[in-house]
């Protein structure tokens, strides 16, 4: 069999060759002493890339947010999230224990986001009894991680920032892909950073780097979730080996994501002819393509088709509810877009459990 087709996730990517030789050449100091010329650059290049003032890099993004979330909200305060979002969903209740915060989540709509009306409820539920309202912070996610990796639109982006500034809440973004998300709706990351006062992106993701997640915002802001990082047990030493990967991930590979783009788009065409595949309405708008097994229309169920395809080397992942998530990233080319869709046609053509 020929290598795997990895379709879980654009996690799973490696580092490039030109990275790991940046983190061999990379200058190195101790980071804790803010003496790392390789994480200061990385810094500046985020935040500049962003349109903020300040970056910190931080382990991962569940850090990243986790600090954001402690920054902007004391403890007993409000974390208005996404009920489908990364925050809710995957990052292990952090903020409600280490930081005291209260997660509610706001039920999404269709295309990802979160009807404004909704969000406006939640900042607005003590407004009878004032003296008793929580401060809060409200968390968007784009593109959203489980409902299609569809990007929240700018218009969108300004309403919300509005609306958490009426309420003298902060809003903090989790732009996981960002650069995904610019690239799909025409726009420079900095426009989607705009209305944040925090956005959280990652450098191990499609921008294929091993480690690391970038915070930016404002110099307090920035400031605040440096020392949550050291008390989170996030301060790294030499991490200007990390860093130098970063900023390969940031100068080189933003351009490309295009193809996983490109890619993402074959796969769903390609799936869309196979029987008792029911594929998201709209076409992918970034690099997931979504989509469930039609138990009225065969055998298979969302198992026996992950199970099928992986034994024929195709990994993909159940993402909720019976969804099946495919991420095209920078180790899926196109031949192996079509390799996928030969062998997810090849079991559905087959019985559950047959071996062919
Ligand atoms: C991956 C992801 C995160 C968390 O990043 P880690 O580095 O895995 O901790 C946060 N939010 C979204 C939307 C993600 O996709």
């Amino acid at each position: 069999m020929s290598h795997v087709v990895e379709l879980r996730s654009d996690t799973f990517t490696l580092p490039t060759p030109q990275m790991l030789d940046a983190a061999r050449a990379a200058r190195l100091g101790d980071d804790v002493y803010g003496e790392d010329p390789t994480v200061r650059e990385l810094e500046e290049l985020s935040a500049k890339l962003l349109g903020k003032a300040a970056g910190v890099l931080m382990p991962s993004g569940t850090m990243a947010n986790l600090a954001a979330l402690l920054t902007h909200s004391p403890r007993g305060g409000k974390a208005v999230v996404g009920a489908e979002s990364d925050i809710y969903v995957y990052e292990a209740g952090g903020a409600s224990v280490f930081g005291g915060l209260v997660y509610e989540p706001v039920p999404a709509a269709a295309d990802g986001t979160l009807p404004l009306a909704a969000v406006a409820d939640a900042l607005e539920v003590d407004r009878e009894d004032p003296q008793f309202a929580l401060p809060a912070v409200l968390c968007l996610e784009t593109p959203n991680n489980r409902l299609g990796g569809i990007p929240l639109d700018t218009g969108y982006l300004a309403a919300a920032g509005a609306l958490a500034r009426a309420h003298g809440v902060a809003l903090h973004l989790d732009g996981a892909r960002v650069f995904n998300a610019a690239l799909a709706l025409g726009v420079p990351a900095s426009d989607i950073a705009a209305p944040a006062d925090t956005v959280q992106f990652c450098l191990s993701k499609g921008l294929s780097a091993p480690i690391g997640s970038m915070l930016v915002g404002d110099e307090e802001s920035i400031a605040d979730a440096r020392r949550y990082r050291k008390m989170l047990g996030g301060g790294m030493r030499q991490a200007g080996m990390i860093a130098a990967c970063g900023i390969v991930a940031l100068t080189g590979m933003i351009d490309r994501l295009a193809d996983d783009h490109a890619h993402a788009r074959r796969l769903a065409d390609g799936l869309a002819g196979i029987p008792g595949l029911r594929l998201d309405a709209e076409p992918p708008r970034t690099n997931m393509v979504f989509f469930t097994v039609d138990t009225d229309r065969t055998a298979h169920t969302t198992d026996s088709l992950i199970e099928g395809a992986r034994a024929h080397g195709v990994h993909l992942a159940e993402l909720g509810r019976g969804r099946i998530r495919a991420v095209t990233h920078s180790g899926v080319t196109a031949a192996d877009v079509d390799r996928a869709v030969t062998v997810l046609a090849d079991v559905m053509a087959t019985a559950p459990g047959a071996r062919w």
